[in-house]
């Protein structure tokens, strides 16, 4: 027997013994077991959950998920300013494109930033393109916090006239068309944003 122990993301073939029922949950879809060992139903990349000890085979495809998980990364616009929170949905996870993204995100005032926000509309208004990190689910809404540098809107256009804001401060925006100053809860790299967009 291979006692080589298996590590996440090693390539296995269709066939190949993974381990024991002792030492892993085996996934249903991808795996199966005889005699209390564990094979590989198809070929792919392993997938070892180190809670459950489930072990599963992925393939690159589903390894580029667009599932969303506690601490990934999301980019989406302003859907709609509550008073104590705003909506969006995401256009990116993790910096992949999500075509068909049904998934949506909620913002906690608390959640904005590590200034205090007095109001919503200070830190965000409806349209703004925002940067947030996922912190937890509740029930089919993901929360999503924004208090880190990194984090906060990428992008906004002037509420008055459309022209995409400037930054002349901390939290401070211009319009250099009708000269409109607004604020915001920005990302440091505020329309200047250099991250690739995997398709
Ligand atoms: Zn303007």
């Amino acid at each position: 027997m291979d006692k080589k122990s298996l590590k996440n993301d090693d390539l296995v073939l269709t066939g190949q013994y993974l381990g024991v029922v002792e030492e892993f949950l085996p996934d249903k879809q991808s795996t199966f077991v005889k005699d209390g060992q564990i094979y590989a139903t198809k070929s792919g990349f392993i997938d070892i959950d180190n809670e459950k000890r489930k072990i599963e085979i992925k393939t690159h495809q589903e390894k580029d998920r667009k599932t969303v998980k506690i601490g990934d990364i999301v980019i989406g616009p302003i859907l709609f300013l509550r008073q104590y929170s705003v909506g969006t949905n995401f256009y990116t996870i993790n910096q992949k494109i999500h075509f068909n993204s049904s998934y949506f995100g909620n913002i906690h005032v608390s959640q904005i930033s590590d200034r205090f926000i007095e109001k919503i509309q200070d830190a965000f208004q409806i349209t703004d393109i925002i940067r947030a990190r996922v912190i937890s689910l509740n029930y089919n809404e993901f929360n999503l916090s924004t208090s880190r540098n990194d984090l906060g809107v990428i992008y906004a256009d002037c509420v008055i006239c459309g022209t995409p804001l400037d930054k002349i401060g901390y939290n401070k925006l211009r319009c250099e068309r009708c000269g409109n100053t607004e604020t915001r809860k920005m990302a440091n790299d505020y329309r200047n944003v250099s991250e690739p967009l995997r398709f």
